[in-house]
């Protein structure tokens, strides 16, 4: 990528990616320093805060049909590969491992086209990769087998159908959309509900209905088992904190006059106890 001069803190992601930059041939490597098992999260787009583009250049990332962001972090130095360890979900504003994870020392790569339409500066790929797919243009200039197995923003899907005539699939649409909720309820584990348990654990059995791509069966996969964590996390926490609150509860109020369980909001720490007992 061209030399740009960072009007950013750097390092802006100093936990996790070490990036390397050889001035001498205007070129930079970014190196993960944390490991992620598949579709992990890696990094929030929103911090440091992106902003709205103008026009697409070799510094942004496109979030939508005509929406154009410029990351303002070290982000924006990860380089293309048609093999990438990334991906970026700019639809969500999520940068999150790709379907093999990520390992420490590895380089951090995403596959450009599964953001951008067209690109301000096509390159020729050197990735070295067995897939390469030689020059990058983004997605508009791409064949389906150049695509296939790939996981691509909801807006280049959008803009494939409608560039091939065939009219965008709204069902996978709807549903592809409908693991936000599940996604989100991951990553506030701690602030559980527990009388959310029935909700959490459909999405993946709607997604077995219907017919997916490698892609999205990887994706299903991935969501079965998060589910499958949080719902041990949830478990093991009720039985850690629910066994020590029931034992000094048990030792103030007599046999029969048993609390209920401990509601979320107590687990999460946000309340100081059981009102019951201190009453
Ligand atoms: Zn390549």
């Amino acid at each position: 990528m061209a030399p740009i001069k960072p009007h950013w803190v750097q390092p802006s992601h100093p936990d996790r990616l070490h990036l390397i930059v050889n001035e001498a041939e205007y070129t930079s490597k970014s190196i993960s320093k944390i490991t992620l098992p598949p579709f992990a999260l890696f990094a929030k787009l929103e911090y440091p805060p992106c902003t709205p583009a103008e026009k697409p250049t070799y510094a942004t990332v496109q979030c939508g049909r005509d929406k154009h962001l410029d990351l303002n972090s070290d982000l924006l130095y990860i380089n293309h590969s048609c093999e990438p360890s990334l991906i970026f979900d700019t639809g969500n504003m999520n940068v999150i491992a790709g379907p093999k994870g990520i390992q420490i020392g590895e380089e951090l790569t995403f596959f450009y086209p599964s953001t951008e339409w067209t690109m301000a500066q096509p390159f020729q790929c050197l990735c070295g990769k067995p897939t390469c797919r030689g020059l990058i243009s983004g997605a508009r200039d791409m064949t389906d087998a150049q695509l296939s197995g790939i996981w691509l923003n909801g807006h280049i899907r959008e803009l494939l159908e409608e560039q091939r005539g065939r009219g965008y699939d709204n069902n996978l649409s709807i549903n592809t959309l409908s693991t936000t909720t599940t996604a989100n309820a991951s990553t506030t584990a701690m602030d559980c509900n527990l009388s959310d348990n029935n909700n959490n654990n459909n999405n993946s059995e709607k997604f077995a209905e219907l017919e997916l791509d490698q892609t999205a069966r990887s994706l299903r996969d991935a969501l079965t088992h998060a589910e499958k964590v949080v719902e041990a996390a949830r478990n093991a926490l009720t039985s850690y904190v629910g066994a020590v609150n029931a034992k000094s509860a048990s030792n103030k109020v007599p046999e029969g006059a048993q609390r209920r369980g401990p509601t979320s909001r107590e687990l999460s720490g946000e309340m100081g106890g059981d009102t019951e007992v201190v009453a």
